[in-house]
């Protein structure tokens, strides 16, 4: 076992390391940190020391290009152009039954998210799905 750097009290970019945990990382000490922003989270030393990790991910987040990730083109996504007959993106007037078919592109897979007897239910849906759906990634990401 390596022996343990104590990095108690010191920042790394938005973090500070509050205490070590018993996981390891790649052989590497995994700290309990603070971000400025208020979140904890939980990194491994090395990445702390060698600058790799300077925040929760709200930093990355802010800075992110949003391009290619998981293999969704999130910048894509958030230019979509409203080519749907209801003029709201990702929501469809279905004809047939009369209805809002809200639906989400994610990974390169159509999701169907319901069919909703009012615009307003439908863009709520879609929405909940995009949070659902990106923020994991967001923060999966933006946290390496
Ligand atoms: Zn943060």
């Amino acid at each position: 076992m390596p022996k343990a750097v104590d990095l108690t009290g010191q920042k790394f970019g938005r973090l500070t390391a509050i205490e070590p945990t018993h996981e390891r990382l790649g052989g590497t000490i995994v700290w309990k940190c603070i971000c400025e922003c208020g979140n904890i989270c939980y990194v491994q030393s090395r990445n702390l020391r060698n600058g790799n990790t300077q925040s929760c991910g709200c930093l990355q987040a802010e800075r992110c290009t949003f391009d290619c990730v998981d293999g969704t083109r999130l910048n894509s996504l958030k230019s979509e152009k409203a080519h749907s007959n209801s003029g709201v993106k990702g929501i469809y007037f279905n004809k047939r039954n009369q209805r809002y078919h809200a639906q989400l592109m994610f990974q390169r897979k159509q999701h169907h998210l319901g069919y909703y007897g009012n615009i307003e239910d439908a863009k709520k849906a879609r929405q909940e799905a995009e949070d659902q759906y990106f923020k994991p990634i967001l923060e999966k990401y933006g946290a390496v």
